[in-house]
């Protein structure tokens, strides 16, 4: 290990739910650092395929602090809402550390683990930050599918070009597989297997959306939470469904010459094989099947049978100063997406603040026994400062302040505040 540093809290993972804790952490003065994988800032955004508008209006995809610079009901770039995230982490200093994969969180004694390749980082708390859709979920049966046809997850998906001119089969019809489905559809013959979840019922970006939107936003928000009855009921099976259609609807399928066909079942002779014994000789196919979250590198018995973390809104539960961000659910519908992710941030940093591993912020003055004002005497004190200027400036009186200096000289073991002013300079106490 070729470095060790300790940190109060790790944050693992600088996309928008990582920085959401982090702006907490910095408000409350906390000492953290923020480690992600990619190069910069924003690239979990950036690299995602090139036509990609946000489906949230700009109005709703502000992080806490930092409105998105853009008209409010438009519709932000997936470009300019990574930079977004970058000008985020610079506006509020956030100590991001880029570049570093973490392979392993792991336990020793009352302190957290944080490996990654050769650095080694220790922590009182860590909030596990790396993003809900990102590992690719594909049926197992894809393997068997002829090495001729070209195989794509939609996080690969970029633009036409990567794909020969021949059919493609774009499985799954969430959002995105209708998007891409629908941009495919101008250069390639395309079928799309699946049934939808439902839509929602005015066009995307009109004015009546702007009425129905705030409407959605309050029922994921505030109504499908883990507070509510039925927020409880529906919560686990909502997280792990598609969800209805947004931008491109059924319609504008079909407009398009989209053939539609049942859900792929398997695979038969190298072809996908569908759900009604329908076999398809395509020459492409993108997996728009969605994601699943891989923890696997979190070497913490903080795992349910299902292999999702056991916690309470954020909070793993059994293990003291380790918490989640962004998972689907964590504590309402909009946990793992802009508008619902600074709650959740603001809820973990009060938690953190009051029951974290460390609930106490360390002053330089703690290791000599100092108290705050004390340490504020002191350094007034090295500034040259009397008594009277002293008291002035905190709005004490004389008196207080030379029962202070005395304990001050006691506490530090020096003669006089000379001696008192040289030890604060050598002890980094100014
Ligand atoms: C196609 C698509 C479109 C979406 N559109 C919208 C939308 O319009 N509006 C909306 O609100 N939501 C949208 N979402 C959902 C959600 O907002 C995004 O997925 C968002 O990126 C989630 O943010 P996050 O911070 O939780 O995770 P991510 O953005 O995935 O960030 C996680 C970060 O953690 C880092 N990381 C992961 N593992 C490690 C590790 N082991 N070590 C170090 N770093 C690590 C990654 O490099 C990454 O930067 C969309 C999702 C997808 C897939």
């Amino acid at each position: 290990m070729s470095t060790q540093q300790h940190f109060e809290t790790v944050i693992v993972g600088a996309g928008q739910a990582g920085l959401a804790a982090g702006y907490h952490l910095k408000k409350q003065g906390r000492q953290f650092l923020i480690l992600d994988a990619n190069e910069r800032v924003g690239d979990s955004w950036r690299n995602r395929w090139d036509s990609l508008r946000l489906f949230t209006p700009a109005k709703y995809d502000g992080l806490p602090g930092m409105r998105f610079p853009a008209p409010r009901w438009s519709f932000p770039t997936k470009d300019e809402m990574g930079d977004y995230l970058e000008a985020y982490a610079t506006r509020f200093g956030l100590p991001v550390r880029t570049g570093v994969r973490v392979d392993r969180i792991s336990r020793e004694g009352d302190r957290y683990v944080v490996e990654a390749g050769e650095h080694r980082f220790e922590a009182d708390n860590v909030i596990v930050a790396s993003g809900a859709h990102r590992a690719p979920k594909i049926p197992a049966f894809a393997s068997e599918l002829d090495p001729r046809i070209v195989q794509l997850h939609s996080s690969e998906y970029r633009n036409l070009g990567q794909l020969p001119q021949d059919r493609v089969l774009v499985v799954g019809l969430g959002n995105s597989g209708a998007e891409i489905a629908f941009e495919l559809s101008s250069t390639h013959a395309v079928t799309l297997a699946g049934k939808e979840a439902g839509e929602i019922p005015v066009r995307h970006g009109s004015v009546p959306a702007r009425f129905t939107l705030p409407i959605v936003r309050f029922i994921g928000h505030r109504v499908l939470t883990m507070r509510t009855p039925i927020g409880r009921k529906v919560g686990p099976t909502f997280a792990s469904h598609a969800t209805p259609l947004i931008r491109v609807k059924t319609k504008d399928l079909t407009a398009a010459g989209v053939e539609r066909v049942a859900r792929v079942a398997g695979v038969r002779d190298g072809l996908p094989l569908l759900e009604d014994g329908r076999v398809l000789d395509v020459a492409n196919v993108v997996w728009c099947t969605g994601f699943r979250h891989d923890l696997s590198w979190i070497d913490l018995p903080v795992f349910g049978e299902d292999g999702q973390p056991l916690h309470d809104r954020g909070v793993a539960r059994s293990m003291p100063g380790l918490y989640f961000m962004g998972l689907l659910f964590q504590y309402a519908a909009t946990s793992d997406v802009l508008p619902g992710v600074g709650r959740d941030a603001e809820h973990i940093a009060k938690h953190l603040a009051r029951f974290g591993a460390t609930t106490r912020r360390t002053e330089p003055g703690d290791a000599h026994g100092l108290t705050p004002r004390e340490l504020e005497v002191v350094r007034l004190v090295a500034d040259g400062k009397s008594n009277r200027e002293i008291a002035a400036a905190l709005a004490i009186s004389e008196n207080t302040v030379a029962r202070h200096v005395q304990n001050v000289l006691g506490k530090l073991h020096v003669p006089s505040r000379t001696a008192a002013a040289a030890f604060a300079f050598q002890h980094d106490l100014v």
